[in-house]
């Protein structure tokens, strides 16, 4: 991306009003799109970790805490976590040391509210929304690739089944346990279908509007895809 030259602390050790920031970007697009998949493939790329908002209140889930028991209900109905509670885990997230030169986003915002309080948390922190793609995937697809899959209990990475003829018993990338997400299961499916169209989809013009937004073709392999997604991401 364009960006302008790093700048140094000048001659008093002050730190310079603008950091520079590698990338700052959000992946949008429908459940199963591959937005967790392909940001994951990228992210080494550009030196910036990838945050997904629906691994961290998983994690959260697992390990029981507060924030667990609070998102878990709306996740298994394929409902949208309340929005405070999104923003306070972004800002904490984002305010980590890890993500002090970028970051790309996965999963949020997915409310206009959210993507609002990110504008705040952006401008407080000095940092500029570079740019956000929106992996377009038919629905029909989607619906394939999410039935399809798997993810592993050890390293997180998931696998689809679709099209092999019996499912793996362990994860084909570490071996550790492979399992099902509760609101992958085809009764929740719909839902969050319809929810993403709803509440999630407006984004897309949003950004649009602010001439940040970039439609990537999600359809075909893993790798056509992340070329495509790399172009994007180093085109701004
Ligand atoms: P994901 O892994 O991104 O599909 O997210 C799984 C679930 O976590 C979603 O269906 C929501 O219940 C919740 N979630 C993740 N990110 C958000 C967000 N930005 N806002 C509200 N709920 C979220």
């Amino acid at each position: 991306m364009d960006k302008p030259e790093q700048q140094v602390p000048v001659a008093d050790g002050t730190v310079p009003e603008t950091p520079r920031t590698r990338l700052v970007a959000i992946m949008l697009g429908p459940p199963g799109a591959g937005k967790g998949t392909q940001a994951r493939r990228v992210e080494a790329e550009f030196g910036v970790p990838h945050i997904s908002t629906g691994d961290i209140l998983r994690d959260h889930v697992a390990r029981d805490t507060e924030l667990g028991r609070q998102a878990r209900e709306y996740m298994d109905r394929g409902e949208l976590v309340p929005d405070q509670l999104i923003i306070d885990l972004i800002a904490d997230r984002i305010g980590q040391p890890d993500a002090a030169e970028g970051f790309l986003l996965d999963g949020f915002p997915r409310t206009l509210q959210q993507a609002v309080s990110f504008e705040e948390l952006l401008s407080q922190k000095k940092l500029l929304l570079d740019v956000v793609v929106s992996i377009e995937v038919e629905d029909e697809q989607l619906i394939e690739r999410i039935s399809g899959r798997y993810l592993c209990r050890e390293c997180g990475r998931d696998t689809n089944v679709a099209g092999m003829d019996s499912l793996p018993e362990t994860c084909p990338q570490c071996g550790g346990e492979l399992y099902q997400r509760e609101d992958d299961r085809a009764e929740t499916v719909e839902n969050r279908l319809q929810v993403y169209r709803g509440q999630t989809a407006p984004l897309v013009d949003y950004y649009k509007g602010k001439g940040l937004l970039r439609e990537v073709d999600g359809s075909g392999s893993v790798e056509e895809v992340t070329g495509r997604l790399v172009e994007v991401l180093e085109g701004g």
